[in-house]
């Protein structure tokens, strides 16, 4: 009796199929992945998952493919693949940031972030995928987005909370600041100081507002791009047109994660050129710097500082924006810049993408605590710091690298390592500062907000949620919040702005 193969491949292109067997199993990859080396941090044997290994996922997947489609396939039928085979690739498969080092490094030049994405979609339509399984967490992401536009389950509405009163947003202008789900909804510093900068450059800029939806990235490389009828296809158009409408020729990203969804995957989801330039913000500056149109007016901290550059790897390795962000740094005064061993394409992955913070965060952690290590080596290469003055500042230009590292930096504190006390700031908040710019709101603002509560201090509080802030409905309730926020931008190291600019 004839059987039907374990495993569909029509989702996986002819080159794809062919990398497969191209790999010489050489071991390359295996030496560079983030994943598979912290692995052995977590486990209780201190032994590396070799599951996580890019070579044994290359291998196991050929051997999923022979056994459906090989030779003796061909001649005696597929041999059947056992499910428990299929749960455990989906586990190790989404243990993958989709940094791509392993395609970096792969002298067979395997474009591997491809192939695990293609691995996780065919995963996701068996029914196998995604992590957690298909009533887990990541499950949910695709319905929620379709439902809400954002990827944090908010009425879209709330994508404006975060704009303070100083900054100006035109209806119309030829460039656009896409702002994205985090940096308007969770890190709303690194939407404030995008604005600000923009506003002091004399930038003319516009939004879409609560039009913006998703980008879609979730969706993507989670490997569930084409559930709800095509999810990241439906949000792509929906961005596309709404940002074609405003008559934007040039739209600007602060967060890396969307900038690749727009510049790699919109494209192709759509099958389409995009009607308008797209452009990381520190590319934008770095022209402005080349054109002698940014007058840094200060040293963004106080006293000198070495700075060092984390490369987010949807800006670095996946679309190549290396030199930009370090040109922003460079030229700013009272910093002097330091390289990290492990940067531009060989740079050491965060930990937070692919879904492993959500779904393995002891793993994320893990990998952002090694990622510190890397960073104190040139930010104290001699001694830790002997006071807040003479800390030194760990730049990133994503809300998710920023997030990640700051999680691993504090854990390595909590451990007693001196050296991880350093400022972990945005480049753009950076570049705030160097304009003589707040990057958050002030707390004179705050303050307003609980004398005169004409709305919910969710509005304006970037540590906590819009919904956990719905809650402080009483005055007794909106001062404790303002003092929260006092004492833990005090405890930031943060200076106040009164009133705000
Ligand atoms: S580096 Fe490339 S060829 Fe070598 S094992 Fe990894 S995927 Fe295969
Ligand atoms: S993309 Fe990064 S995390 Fe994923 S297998 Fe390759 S090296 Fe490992």
């Amino acid at each position: 009796m004839s059987r039907e193969p374990s495993l569909k491949i029509t989702n996986l292109t002819a080159v794809q199929l062919m990398e497969i067997d191209g790999c010489t199993r050489c071991g390359e990859c295996a030496e560079w992945c983030p994943t598979y080396a912290a692995s052995a941090l977590i486990s209780e044997d201190g032994e590396k998952n070799p599951g996580l290994s890019p070579r044994d996922k290359i291998y196991r997947w050929k051997t999923f493919v022979d056994r459906s489609y090989g030779i003796r396939a061909q001649i005696l039928g597929p041999k059947e693949i056992p499910e428990e085979e299929f749960d455990k690739f989906v586990e190790d498969v989404h243990g993958c940031t989709t940094c791509g080092i392993c395609g970096t490094v792969c002298e067979a030049g395997i474009n591997t972030v491809e192939l695990w994405e293609a691995m996780r979609a065919n995963l996701v339509k068996r029914g196998n995928g995604p992590f957690g399984g298909p009533n887990g967490k990541q499950s949910k992401m695709p319905n929620i987005i379709i439902n809400c536009k954002n990827s944090y389950n908010e009425d879209n509405k709330n994508r404006l909370n975060w704009i303070p009163e100083d900054v100006k947003i035109e209806d119309k202008a030829e460039i656009l600041y896409f702002g994205g789900c985090t940096a308007e909804m969770k890190q709303t510093n690194l939407a404030i100081s995008t604005a600000r900068v923009l506003n002091k450059l004399g930038v003319k800029f516009c939004m879409l507002g609560e039009d913006e939806c998703c980008c879609g990235s979730v969706t993507i490389r989670t490997g569930q791009y084409h559930k709800e009828d095509h999810v990241a296809k439906r949000l792509a158009r929906a961005n596309v047109d709404a940002i074609a409408a405003k008559g934007a020729k040039i739209v600007l990203y602060a967060c890396s994660g969307c900038f690749r969804a727009s510049l790699v995957d919109w494209p192709r989801l759509l099958g389409e050129e995009l009607p308008f330039k797209v452009m990381h913000v520190s590319q934008f500056l770095a022209e402005m710097i080349d054109d002698g149109k940014v007058k840094w007016e200060k040293k963004p901290f106080d006293g000198d500082k070495v700075v060092t550059y984390h490369d987010p790897c949807h800006l670095g390795r996946h679309v190549g924006v290396y030199d930009a962000p370090r040109k922003v740094l460079q030229s700013m005064p009272g910093m002097t810049y330091a390289e990290m061993t492990r940067s531009k394409q060989y740079q050491r992955c965060c930990g937070a993408g692919g879904g492993v913070k959500a779904g393995l965060p002891d793993l994320a952690l893990a990998i952002a605590k090694q990622r510190v290590g890397d960073a104190e080596k040139v930010l104290y290469p001699e001694e830790a710091p002997k006071d807040a003055e003479t800390t030194n500042v760990f730049a990133q230009a994503c809300p998710f690298c920023k997030r990640n590292i700051s999680d691993g930096k504090k854990a390595r504190l909590d451990e007693g390592d001196k050296k991880a006390e350093f400022i972990v700031e945005d480049i753009i908040e950076i570049s705030a500062r160097a304009l003589g710019l707040s990057p958050q709101w002030s707390y004179w603002s705050l303050f307003r907000t609980v004398v005169f509560p004409d709305g919910c201090l969710s509005e304006h509080c970037t540590e906590i949620s819009a919904k956990e802030k719905a809650a402080y409905r009483s005055w007794t309730d909106r001062y404790a919040a303002f003092f929260y926020l006092l004492i833990s931008e005090k405890k930031a190291n943060h200076k106040p702005v009164f009133p705000y600019r």
